[in-house]
């Protein structure tokens, strides 16, 4: 079986969910003076409705030619809620299911607690559709189903994106939220633990999506953890995560993985006894450096979202991380920060929640933690909120900084 990228599945959602979204036309893109934004996901999109609104001339280039299931928890933070209010989406009004509470599970035991911040979660295809319906909207120029190939500066200071038809463009600032997917000439480095994650939607039996409903759950088990949590339409999200070395010892199969993890967190079995799975398999991507920071960028060129920096996917923190990078690079374009500053100065303000949930991660991946940790959170349920918001990236440090340009 082989995981190398992202897999396309039969959708599970509404398909009165479509939003009637229209893109230009794809004729040859005449972009000096322009910005371009690579990638259409949270952080572009972000980016491109926030420059859309301040005048600027925004082409938006996202290769897929409708939004998609991701792999993703799918969990929204209060500072991502916060983030898309202001960018004009109702996550409410889509469908989005509130999460009032997390619960730990390792081994035989679990405990909870209730969350620090108000939270939701929302399936990302129906929050990728709403932010790109957003963008277009504000005046964005959306060219979807065109991919970039290779990115790179001209000598006369100009960025030159080659797409996959061999058309070029260029413009003198670009911002490359391409997320997971690195593009030619500006790869992160290697994932050295080599996770593998994976995303599947069940319909839980109606006993067992009461117990779920308002939750976020965290399954632990060797070599990985998973989330479960409802999303819109009643339905559940499992993602979870597991290295590569775990994963061959089960035959490299998502189905024997699902199992151990069952086996090894008899909770998980129990939330989905008699449970209906609604994809014909998970869709499944590798490659995910966690914990990596951009330690700096060209000129021009502004890194956001998780090309800027992956948090521990059990933080659930990344779409708000997302949407706060976004914020950021364009507070600084505004301002005429040089991209270099901007990637060092949102470095500093990231490194320490970062390092902090890696911390914990690692923690996670211990097994005499993983036996006590649940028996330590009943006794001590304080934890897990602290837990909760320290791994939270403060957003404060760099937001100031930009807040008068803004
Ligand atoms: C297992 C797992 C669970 C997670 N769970 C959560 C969670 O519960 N909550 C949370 O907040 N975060 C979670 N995250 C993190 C979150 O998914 C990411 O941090 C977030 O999506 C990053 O947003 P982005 O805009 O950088 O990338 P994306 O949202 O992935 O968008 C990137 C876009 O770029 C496009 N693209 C890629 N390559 C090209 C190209 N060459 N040309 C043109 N377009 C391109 C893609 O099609 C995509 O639309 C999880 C991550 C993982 C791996």
């Amino acid at each position: 079986m082989r995981y190398h990228q992202e897999r396309y599945n039969s959708d599970v959602s509404d398909p009165k969910k479509e939003f009637p979204v229209t893109t230009s036309n794809l004729n040859p893109i005449p972009l000096q003076d322009e910005i371009l934004i690579l990638g259409g996901g949270v952080a572009g999109c972000a980016a491109a409705i926030a420059l859309a609104r301040k005048g600027r001339s925004v082409t938006l280039i996202e290769r897929e030619p409708t939004p998609r299931h991701k792999v993703c928890g799918e969990f929204l933070s209060g500072e991502a809620l916060e983030d898309l209010h202001a960018l004009g989406i109702d996550v409410a009004s889509l469908g989005a299911a509130p999460i009032n509470f997390v619960r730990l599970a390792a081994a035989r035991r679990a405990a909870e607690a209730p969350l620090p911040f108000p939270a939701a979660s929302l399936t990302r295809k129906t929050l990728d559709t709403a932010l790109i319906a957003e963008a277009i909207a504000a005046g964005v120029r959306v060219e979807r189903g065109r991919s970039v190939q290779a990115l790179r500066r001209t000598t006369s200071n100009v960025w030159q994106v080659t797409l996959d038809d061999g058309a070029t463009c260029e413009a003198t600032t670009v911002f490359l939220a391409t997320g997971k997917h690195d593009v030619r000439g500006h790869a992160r480095p290697e994932d050295p633990q080599r996770w593998v994650a994976f995303k599947m939607y069940f319909r839980l039996a109606h006993a067992q999506a009461a117990e779920l409903a308002h939750a976020s759950e965290l399954m632990l088990y060797p070599g990985g953890y998973g989330g479960i949590q409802p999303v819109e339409g009643g339905i559940a999200n499992l993602c979870w995560v597991v290295q590569q070395r775990y994963l061959a010892r089960v035959g490299n199969r998502w189905e024997n993985s699902l199992a151990k993890m069952q086996q090894d967190c008899p909770h998980l079995a129990i939330r989905l006894a008699g449970a209906e799975p609604l994809l014909a398999k998970p869709i499944a991507i590798t490659h995910i450096p966690y914990g990596y920071i951009r330690r700096t960028t060209e000129n021009g060129l502004y890194c956001i979202g998780d090309q800027a920096a992956v948090i521990p996917s059990f933080t659930g923190d990344g779409i708000s991380i997302a949407l706060h990078t976004a914020r950021c690079a364009v507070a600084a374009y505004l301002a005429a920060e040089p991209a270099p500053l901007f990637q060092a100065k949102l470095r500093s303000a990231l490194l320490a929640q970062m390092r902090l949930a890696e911390f914990a991660a690692d923690g996670l991946n211990n097994s005499l933690a993983r036996a006590v940790l649940p028996f330590c959170l009943r006794v001590w349920p304080g934890v897990m909120r602290v837990t909760a918001r320290l791994t939270r990236v403060a957003q404060q440090g760099v937001v100031a900084n930009h807040a008068v340009a803004t």
